[in-house]
């Protein structure tokens, strides 16, 4: 059996960054399941398991503009303090999940804490990174329909209900 749509892979990665440093990886846990063809993964991972099979180790680099996205200035603004009242303590690094005006979710990380004002940028945490993957698939079987219905992966290693 092969990676393609509608398949429900499992892999076992290190992702390093740039610098050579291990920043995820699923060393000691279950492999990481999801959907093929679904985006339930970032593009470039997606595109580069395509065809392939269990056992099959790979590594792959990927840009920014196929994983977390490039870095967008305009996603970082600064909000009035008081937004953050109940918080104890701000601290540059923190993330929150912000409500968007179309009913989402955005995660937002502090950079800057100011007398007045707290700088937030709702860029992904690792957009601008080019990400260098290295990955083994261990298992590929077909989703079933309720997976498919739902758009993620149900069992031992996925979501549970
Ligand atoms: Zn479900």
């Amino acid at each position: 059996m092969q990676v393609s749509a509608q398949k429900v892979v499992s892999i076992h990665y290190t992702l390093k960054n740039d610098n050579g440093e291990v920043i995820d990886s699923s060393e000691g846990q279950e492999p990481l399941s999801y959907i093929q063809g679904l985006g339930n993964i970032i593009p470039g991972l997606e595109n580069a398991l395509f065809g392939k099979r269990i056992g099959d180790r790979l590594n792959v680099t990927i840009p920014p503009e196929e994983g977390y996205g490039v870095r967008d200035e305009d996603l970082i603004h600064s909000v009035p303090k008081e937004a953050f009242h109940g918080v104890d303590e701000i601290i540059p690094g923190m993330q929150f999940a912000a409500d968007t005006p179309d009913g989402g979710v955005q995660l937002v990380t502090v950079v800057q804490v100011d007398e007045d004002s707290v700088t937030l940028d709702g860029n992904h945490p690792m957009s601008g990174q080019t990400l260098y993957f290295y990955v083994e698939v261990t298992e590929i079987r077909d989703a079933t329909e309720e997976e498919l219905e739902h758009g993620h992966v149900h069992g031992p290693e996925g979501h549970h209900h």
